[in-house]
């Protein structure tokens, strides 16, 4: 990637990178470490003192794994993994790299029949606050990964998983139909809360999650509908009989609870 698609990428993601002037700057490397922020859980310590060739692969391995592309650790080196998920990122997306900047042509397709996604379903993962604790959110992921295996499903469901700290790693690549709502998964992307153990669909956000897992919540639903045209932002619960995600998700956008 050039330096101008880096930041072109970054600003798409909602990581603002100063003026797409091709110059690895301050405010370039500022929207980087933002970006590895939000990541957190999959970056690596010591990014900030990395030389600019690092950074920048870094800056393409966290654009590539903030759209659900599977890159390995954020580590800055150009290893099979990561060259793996660029073949993914440049094919599968079937899009140049100038369709990334938020345009009315940004459209997330789906799966061979190219189902284009116009709606972020919510959801939880019905675990109580202190669940595994004690290991980080890609350990979870696995072990959510893991129940929905069982289903017999060839991946996790979800295409989006928020820890309770407010970092966020991918599922399921956005680019394929998920496994999250019955009957409404061909166009969706389904995001996952940890927590919202024994909530009911009445009640509010705060009653099962932090306050950080609201604000990556709204950055994330920003960044989508900056890359697809969004229409609708429900919860599992205005599909099904289920409490999921355990909240009123039309309320919590209009800011009322
Ligand atoms: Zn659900």
């Amino acid at each position: 990637m050039t330096i101008f698609d880096i930041q072109k990428h970054l600003k798409a993601l909602g990581h603002d990178p100063g003026p797409i002037d091709g110059v690895w700057g301050s405010r370039t490397r500022a929207a980087l470490l933002s970006l590895l922020y939000v990541l957190r859980a999959i970056a690596v310590p010591g990014a900030a003192s990395w030389n600019v060739a690092r950074q920048r692969m870094a800056a393409e391995q966290a654009i590539m794994a903030a759209s659900g592309f599977d890159t390995g650790p954020i580590d800055g080196l150009d290893g099979p993994r990561t060259q793996a998920a660029r073949a993914q990122f440049q094919a599968q997306r079937n899009h140049s790299l100038d369709e990334v900047a938020p345009s009315a042509h940004s459209e997330i397709r789906q799966g061979r029949a190219r189902h284009l996604v116009r709606e972020i379903v919510i959801h939880s993962s019905a675990t109580r606050p202190d669940w595994m604790g004690n290991n980080s959110l890609r350990e979870q992921v696995e072990e959510i990964r893991v129940w929905h295996r069982a289903r017999g499903w060839r991946d996790i469901g979800y295409h989006w998983i928020i820890g309770r700290d407010g970092s966020m790693l991918p599922g399921r690549p956005e680019t394929e139909v998920g496994a999250h709502v019955q009957g409404h998964n061909s166009g969706t992307i389904g995001i996952c809360l940890i927590g919202g153990f024994g909530s009911a669909a009445t009640d509010r956000f705060s009653d099962h999650f932090t306050a950080r897992q609201g604000i990556t919540l709204e950055q994330q639903i920003q960044a989508i509908s900056m890359r697809t045209p969004i229409t609708r932002v429900s919860g599992h619960n205005e599909y099904a009989a289920k409490a999921c995600p355990g909240f009123n998700v039309t309320r919590w956008l209009e800011g009322n609870q």
